[in-house]
Parts: structure tokens; sequence; C-alpha cells
């Protein structure tokens, strides 16, 4: 069940941007995250628990980014903002809370531009008001040249396989609904991308399953595709490596001394596997020609 809470601060800045996604900032509109994916890197922090049912609004987050975005305006630190880095900002509940809504109302009023990665369709809701975020905000002098988007957008997808994805993520849109959703925002002209972030090892990691994500990315017509492993964090009962290989011990057996060797004690694969997954990412992005990075 939903419950509400009030916050003091929301905006997140980063000590570095991101690698991946080039933002700067995040804001969470929400702790907990309905989607429920088992393998979801919140699982194992302080917010893993129960993340469907111990759900909670953060009812003024709106007045609170927009007093904290005018100080940093005022200063000119533009950069992007992370708009649901450990919540999805458009799980079910936001059809009637609107808190990313209103979340990106003061993002368009205070010129910061946006990055949002998502599993669900309702992002399709906002469209109007984040066109105007893609040509109003003010970009970070070092990305101005570069990039020209005010707005960078993905579709998430760990795997093509719909049967393992209505497991391991209950409670998202199916693959084919997020490439069809990424097809739909392309038409409307948006900045638009796969960020297949985790591929899960042995499942959606080897170069037949991953070329076909690029390949479904392309038909879409993504503009880059992300592609990077599984981070699984936590021992206890609620946490995400506990959950995940709970999964694998009921999808097929036989792979879980695959996983014990591959994560051992740590939360992390070893370099070696992280190397290999990269080389294989490049070159194949390589052979599809399409970008493995949001700026080129
Ligand atoms: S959509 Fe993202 S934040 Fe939500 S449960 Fe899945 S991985 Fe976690």
């Amino acid at each position: 069940m939903l419950q509400y809470k009030q916050v003091k601060s929301i905006l997140n800045k980063h000590k570095k941007r991101d690698t991946w996604f080039l933002d700067d900032y995040s804001v969470n509109p929400y702790e907990g995250c309905s989607c429920n994916c088992q393998y979801c890197y919140v699982r194992g922090s302080k917010y893993g628990e129960n993340m469907e049912h111990g759900l909670l609004a953060k009812i003024n987050a709106a007045e609170i980014l927009d007093k904290q975005l005018a100080n940093r305006a005022k200063k000119e630190q533009f950069g992007f903002v992370a708009v649901g880095s450990s919540t999805d900002a458009y799980m079910h509940q936001e059809s009637t809370e609107k808190i990313t809504q209103q979340l990106l109302q003061v993002l368009l009023k205070n010129k910061f531009p946006v990055f949002i990665s998502t599993k669900c369709k309702l992002i399709l809701r906002d469209i109007e008001l984040l066109k105007a975020i893609d040509d109003t905000a003010i970009l970070p002098t070092d990305l101005a040249q570069t990039l020209k988007r005010g707005l960078i957008l993905s579709v998430s997808i760990s795997t093509l396989d719909e049967k393992i994805s209505t497991r391991l993520e209950p409670g998202t849109a199916l693959p084919s609904e997020r490439l069809q959703l990424l097809k739909q925002l392309k038409a409307k002209g948006f900045f638009a991308g796969v960020n297949a972030i985790p591929l899960l090892p042995f499942i959606s990691d080897s170069a037949i399953e991953m070329e076909k994500i690029i390949i479904a990315a392309k038909e879409h017509d993504a503009d880059y595709i992300l592609m990077g492993g599984l981070t699984l964090f936590g021992n206890n009962v609620a946490d995400s490596k506990t959950l995940y290989y709970k999964f694998i011990e009921q999808y097929d057996p036989s792979l879980l001394p695959k996983y014990q060797q591959l994560y051992g004690n740590n939360f992390y694969t070893s370099f070696a596997y992280q190397k290999q997954l990269k080389e294989l990412a490049d070159s194949l992005c390589k052979k599809h020609q399409i970008r493995n990075s949001i700026v080129a």
C-alpha cells in the first residue's frame, strides 16, 4: 500500500557525472518501486525490503525541488537530472499520484535537462511536458557542443524472453511493449535508446542474445544501446542476490554453480567478465552500426 512522506531534500548531486547516463543529479519521486524487479540493485539498500508494499510517495517533492533547483540555476550549475534512479518514475502508482509529472514541471521551469530510463508505458502521458524540456533546457557547457538535446530517454531491457521478464520484472510492461514504446518515443522526435543494463549472466549475455537485443533496438529506431552487467547486492532475505538466486534455482538449477563461481561472495562480477562483456558489446554494436554510448 502506498504511504506518503514529507521530504526536506530531494535533489541528489553526484560527486562525479554518471558515465553511462550523463546525469549530474538525481531525484526520486518515490521510495521503493512497484515494478518489483527481483534483481533490482535497490534491494540490498535500506529501501530494498518489501519494495512494492513499502512504497512511499514524496508528496512535497515538487516544492522542495523547486527551491533546490532555483539555487543551482542561480549559480548556473546546470546538469542532467535523472528522474527515477532508484525507482521507476512511471510505475503504475504515478498514474494517480502524478509526483513525477510535478517534478518535470519544476525541471522545465528551472530549465534543467533530464534523463529518464523506464520500463513503463505511462511516460507517454507526459509527451508535451517532455518536449518542452527537450526544447528549452540549458545544457552543462561541456556537453552543449556534443549533445544539443535537453532530454535523453531510455527503455530498459534485460532480456527479450517474455516468460523470464514476467517472473523477474512482474510490475513492468513486457519487453516487446517496451520496444514499441521506444518506437513511439522516437516517432515523437525524442533522442531515445535502449538501456540493456543489467544483462543477465548465462541468460542474455551471450553473443547470440546480445545481438538479438541490438537488432531489436535498431529495428525500433534506437539512437543508442547501453550494455552492462548485473550487480547483486546483499545476503538478506529480501536482497537482490538472495531473490535472484531463488529465481535461478527455479528457472534452471544447473546455472546456480555457474553464478556461484561468477559472483563468489561478491556483489559484482569479476573484472575479467566485465571486460569480456564490454568487448563483446563494443564489437556487436560496431557490427550493427549502433552507438553504444549516449554521446558519440
Ligand atoms: S524498475 Fe528499476 S527501480 Fe524499479 S524495481 Fe525494476 S530495476 Fe528497480
